[in-house]
């Protein structure tokens, strides 16, 4: 019998693996990754320079653990080159494997900005164990930190490397942190709360050139602004890997695009996490991957399990002021209702009928979470 190959050992590989196991404990189970294969929380990486972890000390198994547990052969730094949906193979280099079934668990690459300057090519992101532990070495006490991007992963960031004793300043186009989740008073209280721990705030414009200064970078700003920083981190946003699935003729849009079964265009080739447009929707959280690892699994065991997804508040992990959002699906039409509540905030995203599509909530008000919750509607039904 050809092997389930599973390629990817990020929360989705190994959580699609984790639930197929539960259900069916004899197939042979092959994963191919292009990293250590260790199984890490990925999103540690935005809140562990605060707490002085290392790299090794957010892995929590080796390669050689998860397959031992999962009863799997795992391949790490095995970088998949092609599929063959007809032949049902796939390729690393000149070598062919066969799969029954093959499950895209491939991620998504951080997206860069095109930067002006000689020093443009110093600038890192933070999208796996190995970046987190280069950053992490290049880091020298108390370094300044020119942070692009103040989405979710930028914010996170620029209050974890603030607590652990960085200098950081921030830049982004839009005029408020989380621009894309949070009303503007909702931005503007993460924006006080952060500049509150020291954070320097560079809003509404963007990084126009990097030149080399001896040791350090000179960032200029399009505001005509610049500050010499030690370290200049991209985080402005996710862009679905989907070059070896396009390759194979399999259908990609914003991601590798699925139906609620998980399947691709290709025949016995699904798709979870990070890669995938499912039913139009792009979200690179683990809450919607984890809902997709259970129901991939009892597919892939022989019950074909359409997955649904509740609505799945996020939270931000920024300690200097708690935040956890559910923003209203893309287009949805209502206004922000915002009240102060304590030293936080709630904001309640309705329709014209006065039915809640989504929330912001920070501070105390994160208490309402669980209870607002349910009265959302499903992001998938
Ligand atoms: C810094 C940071 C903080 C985050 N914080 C949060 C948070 O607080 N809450 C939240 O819900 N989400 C958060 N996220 C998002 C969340 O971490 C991701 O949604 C999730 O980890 C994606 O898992 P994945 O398995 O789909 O992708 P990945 O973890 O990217 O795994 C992809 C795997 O595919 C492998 N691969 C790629 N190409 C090939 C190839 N050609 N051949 C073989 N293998 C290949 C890679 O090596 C890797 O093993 C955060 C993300 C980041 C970067």
């Amino acid at each position: 019998m050809n092997p389930i190959v599973i390629l990817g050992s990020g929360l989705a590989g190994y959580n699609v693996a984790r639930e197929l196991r539960k259900l069916d404990k004899e197939t042979p189970l092959v994963i191919l990754s292009a990293d250590s294969g260790s199984f890490y929380s990925k999103p540690m990486l935005s809140s562990a320079f605060g707490s002085g972890k290392t790299a090794q000390s957010i892995a929590m198994n080796s390669a050689e653990q998860m397959a031992t547990q999962i009863n799997a052969t795992i391949r790490p730094d095995t970088q998949v080159t092609a599929i063959d949906a007809a032949a049902h193979t796939v390729s690393i280099g000149e070598e062919k494997i066969a799969y029954g079934k093959l499950v895209l668990a491939l991620g998504a690459d951080q997206i860069r900005l095109p930067i002006g300057g000689d020093g443009a090519d110093a600038v890192v992101t933070v999208n796996d164990l190995d970046d987190y532990a280069k950053f992490r070495a290049a880091l020298k006490d108390q370094s300044t930190v020119a942070l692009i991007g103040a989405g979710l992963i930028g914010s996170e960031f620029a209050n974890d490397l603030t607590t652990g004793g960085h200098s950081v300043h921030v830049i982004d186009i839009a005029a408020w942190p989380l621009s894309r989740l949070l009303p503007p008073e909702g931005g503007a209280l993460l924006q006080q709360k952060l500049a509150g721990i020291g954070v320097t705030w560079h809003l509404g414009t963007s990084v126009a050139s990097i030149d080399r200064e001896g040791s350090r970078l000179k960032v200029s700003l399009a505001d005509g602004s610049a500050f010499d920083a030690d370290l200049v981190l991209s985080a402005v946003g996710l862009r679905p890997r989907t070059a070896l699935a396009q390759a194979a003729g399999i259908k990609t849009h914003r991601g590798i695009v699925v139906n609620k079964l998980h399947e691709t265009s290709a025949p016995d080739v699904y798709a979870l996490g990070d890669c995938v447009e499912i039913e139009g929707l792009v979200l690179p959280y683990v809450m919607p991957l984890m809902n997709s690892a259970r129901a991939l699994a009892a597919t892939l065991a022989g019950k074909a399990t359409p997955v649904s997804y509740p609505a799945m508040p996020v939270l931000v992990k920024t300690p200097a002021c708690p935040t956890i959002v559910s923003p209203p699906a893309t287009g949805a039409q209502g206004v922000w209702e915002i009240s102060a509540k304590d030293d936080g905030l709630k904001a309640l995203f309705k329709n014209g009928e006065g039915r809640l599509l989504g929330f912001a909530l920070h501070g105390k008000a994160t208490a309402e979470r669980a209870a607002l919750a349910q009265q959302l509607p499903p992001v998938l039904a």
